[in-house]
């Protein structure tokens, strides 16, 4: 049953204001409080009940035939709601605004929030080493700007984006973004790789909020920035009802002033996961993150993403990594101060647009209980950074909120006694009036006589005196006692002294909790002033979390400083992968990657499985982790600043569908050739082994010399088309290098050494065998590898194939004649001829 299809008039009084609501959140799962549930009615529930596996029940409202409905505690909604965002869909959250309790008509309702997978702010639903962005694109027809927020901790910034659809796609997955915001005009096309390929949830709106939360672009001059600022905001405030009071002053960033990586760089080189299973672990983050707080976390994961090109920033962030690796005994103290705190930035968060409560307010105060003392030891070591101390929000929080709080905020428990005379008034109230009730009960005790007389509570009936049945002639008008409840064995009584008190406990017990909300709600506006401070304070101490971690790093893998140098040297001594080194169970090799400013590419040959693309990754992260600011693997590095890297390395995910894995090749070569300068670095695996032999290497053979003499930049180049090699005597920029390997009785062992010079050989059915092949598969390839190395001297590819052709012409002349052999006409029947007849033809088709 459809909401569309029935009369709303006709719907009782509760389930038309249900109506009027949902009608104006059609694109949202409608989650209407109905006491202590979410319910859920119409399509609705046929959804939440089949996605959440709750049971479809029914609602009597008014037609004929009950609505479906299913719905979900209170208490637990957070989780289910959780579910359904994850999957993409948008939940309206829906409160009654009044308390049941005091209003005699219709409670009324309204939604107080949206929540989608771009929005959230509860720390249990977000991934704390993550940011969480949802962001809008403006199209200018002839740029694209995309500004982004992650409204968990208030961030808030922008950037421009060339006009295609590379850029912009690559753009938005580096940025993770969870969900976009577009205008109606926005390309088709873009909207349904972003839906459809990956996942992300988009919005379509055009409108932009004026008038409001206008000191977050109050310092911006660029007219086009302010209307991408305001096109978010609308959505965030307007649609989804977000209090936006939090978001920090925007940030434009500037993609020149970072390395730029494209997505398939930042996904070949596994900087935040691996390539197979797509998990953190063995990813370089997971070696780098040694952080101890969230915000930290989240850092040293943006500055690995974005790699400075600023010389005297690199070095001022090796200036800090040497002090702490000089004071390492501070260093860890400090450590263990930043442990105890709190994910603070999105605690920040919480305080504007979550549902903040107690135990919130208690991670903030252990959070910055520890300030001071980390300031201690930043003036110890001279590390010339304090830490914005937030003394008297520590003393407030620390007088009023009880250690022991619960959740909810409204149940009282969350104040300290001496904070406020009121409350303790009203609490001394409340437990003198049980006091109060004990001294009643041995007071009738006496007064009757009888021994197992109770004083007890319910709910409906209030304070009791109950008297079981035996007992009962024992009662005496004269007592004053009045009946309430007959049980199958006792009576229930109820007196006016026990009446009064009554009164006065659940009076004190109410004001209890209604004063101790507001007392809350005073405490959270008093932290909500200091929201920008807060946040400041998180971020300073996410930096010193990230340089304290790269610091540890560097001092476990035996990583050094690097020296940055203007004139294009690459001077790596000892160089290692960080990850395959701790990852691998063998002993790792060391090399050296030597490229003065003369030489651009290396040309790197040898077997496969010898480590060439390890090689090859390894001066790609050894660069990153150094624009990054951290030390790196090896034992002396001089390294030039690059302006980007490109990496063409195995089989990789096409961004736009519908691409074949060789044009995939071609298209990510061709943006390595068309973008990089004679600053940037690239890295070829492979390349041109998509196509037939001498595409491929003539292919390979016109982009190295293009990349030499039109481009100039370094260049590291595998290659198994051996021929390539002879390019060194052409150019003096090339050099071949080769992975070693030795071969003995047909096994061979790999060296894993990079040395000068080239090899002939690829071993690939080698490794075959390595890989378990069968023998006999194994032998035939040797022997059509033989072929060519005989005739390849001097014969073309042509003459051999016709070669090959022609034994494999002579196999199936032996197989028909072995076959013919092996028949015994006297011994067969007329069934088994016919079947003789069809096999000898089936061996001779195949000719
Ligand atoms: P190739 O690109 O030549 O096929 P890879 O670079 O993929 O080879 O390396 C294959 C494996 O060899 C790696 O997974 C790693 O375990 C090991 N390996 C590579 N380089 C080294 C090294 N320098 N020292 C030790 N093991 C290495």
């Amino acid at each position: 049953m459809k909401l569309s299809d029935i009369n709303i008039n006709d719907l009782s009084p509760m389930m038309q204001q249900y109506a009027e609501i949902k009608n104006k959140y059609k694109d949202e799962l409608l989650f209407f409080r109905l006491g202590d549930f979410y319910e859920l009615f119409f399509e609705d529930a046929d959804i939440a009940s089949r996605e959440l596996e709750l049971t479809l029940t029914g609602k009597n409202a008014g037609l004929k035939e009950r609505v479906p409905m299913c719905g979900v505690p209170h208490h637990s909604a957070k989780s289910y709601i959780e579910k359904l965002v994850n999957k993409g869909f948008h939940v309206a959250i829906c409160e009654q605004l009044e308390d049941p309790k005091t209003t005699k008509n219709m409670v009324k309702r309204d939604v107080i929030e949206v929540l989608t997978k771009g929005t959230l702010v509860d720390l249990e639903f977000l991934n704390a080493s993550d940011t969480n962005y949802i962001g809008s694109i403006i199209d200018f027809n002839y740029i694209y700007l995309i500004t982004y927020t992650d409204i968990s901790t208030g961030e808030i910034n922008s950037v421009f984006v060339n006009h295609n659809n590379d850029s912009i796609i690559n753009e938005v997955l580096n940025l993770n973004l969870k969900e976009m915001i577009i205008k109606e005009d926005f390309s088709l096309e873009l909207i349904n790789i972003f839906k459809n390929n990956y996942g992300i949830n988009i919005n379509i709106s055009n409108e932009e909020l004026n008038d409001k939360f206008t000191s977050i672009y109050e310092d911006i001059d660029d007219e086009r920035i302010i209307v991408g600022v305001k096109h978010v905001l609308y959505y965030l405030h307007i649609k989804q009802l977000k209090d936006l009071s939090h978001l920090s002053k925007l940030q434009i960033i500037k993609k020149d002033d970072y390395l730029r990586m494209d997505v398939h760089t930042i996904r070949n080189l596994e900087l935040i996961e691996t390539i197979r299973l797509k998990e953190r672990k063995y990813s370089l983050i997971w070696l780098l993150d040694k952080t101890k707080t969230a915000p930290g976390a989240r850092c040293l994961k943006n500055w690995l993403m974005n790699p400075l090109k600023d010389k005297n920033e690199i070095e001022k962030r090796y200036d800090y990594v040497d002090l702490l690796n000089n004071n390492f005994l501070e260093r860890e103290q400090l450590r263990e101060c930043l442990y105890e705190i709190y994910d603070l930035e999105r605690l920040c968060g919480k305080v504007i647009c979550g549902s903040l409560n107690a135990r919130d307010l208690l991670q903030i105060k252990n959070s910055i209980k520890v300030i001071p003392i980390i300031n201690e030891i930043l003036k110890n070591i001279k590390y010339g950074v304090t830490v914005i101390e937030h003394k008297e929000l520590y003393e407030l929080l620390e007088s009023a909120i009880n250690e022991d709080a619960p959740i909810s905020i409204k149940e009282g428990n969350l104040i300290k006694k001496g904070y406020s005379e009121e409350l303790d008034e009203l609490r001394s109230i409340r437990s003198g009036g049980k006091e109060f009730i004990s001294n009643i009960e041995a007071q009738e005790k006496a007064r009757t006589g009888i021994q197992n007389l109770k004083v007890g509570f319910n709910k409906v009936f209030g304070y009791y005196i109950e008297v079981t049945k035996g007992q009962i002639d024992k009662i005496d008008p004269s007592l004053g006692w009045e009946r309430r409840q007959t049980l199958t064995g006792a009576e229930r009584f109820i007196t006016p002294e026990l009446k009064e008190k009554e009164e006065l406990i659940l009076n004190a017990e109410e004001k209890i909790n209604t004063l101790e909300y507001e007392l809350f709600t005073e405490i959270r506006n008093i932290i909500k002033e200091n929201i920008f401070k807060l946040k400041q304070t998180a971020q300073t101490i996410a930096e010193i979390d990230s340089l304290a971690s790269l610091s540890v790093v560097s001092e476990e893998q035996h990583f050094i400083r690097p020296k940055l140098n203007n004139d294009n040297n690459i001077n790596i001594i000892d160089g290692f992968h960080p990850v395959v080194k701790v990852v691998s169970n063998q002993e790792y090799i060391n090399n050296d990657i030597i490229m003065d400013k003369n030489k651009t590419t290396l040309l790197i040959t040898g077997p496969n499985m010898s480590g060439k693309s390890t090689y090859m990754r390894q001066l790609a992260i050894t660069a990153i982790l150094a624009q990054t600011g951290s030390f790196v693997p090896a034992s002396h590095a001089e390294l030039p600043i690059f302006d980007s890297i490109f990496t063409r390395i195995g089989a990789s995910d096409d961004l736009v569908s519908g691409e074949s894995t060789f044009m995939v090749e071609m298209l990510e070569a061709k943006n390595a050739i068309c973008n990089a300068t004679k600053n940037s670095l690239i890295l070829f695996d492979e390349l041109g082994r998509g196509t037939s032999t001498f595409d491929g290497m003539s292919l390979a053979r016109a982009i190295l010399e293009y990349v030499n003499t039109s481009i100039g930049c370094k260049t590291l180049f595998s290659t198994h088309y051996h021929e390539l090699t002879d390019l060194e005597n052409k150019y003096q920029s090339i050099k071949n290098v080769h992975v070693d390997a030795i071969e003995e009785n047909g096994n061979i062992t790999f060296l894993h050494k990079v040395l000068p010079g080239s090899v002939s050989k690829s071993y690939g059915i080698h490794v075959a065998k390595l890989a378990g092949m069968p023998e006999e598969l194994l032998k035939r390839a040797d022997e059509f590898l033989s072929y060519y190395e005989n005739e390849s001297k001097n014969k073309n590819e042509s003459v051999m194939s016709e070669q090959i052709a022609f034994n494999l012409d002579e196999k199936q002349d032996n197989e028909l004649e072995d076959f013919v052999k092996s028949i015994d006409p006297l011994s067969i029947s007329p069934l088994e001829a016919i079947n003789i007849l069809f096999k000898i033809k089936e061996i001779s088709n195949k000719k």
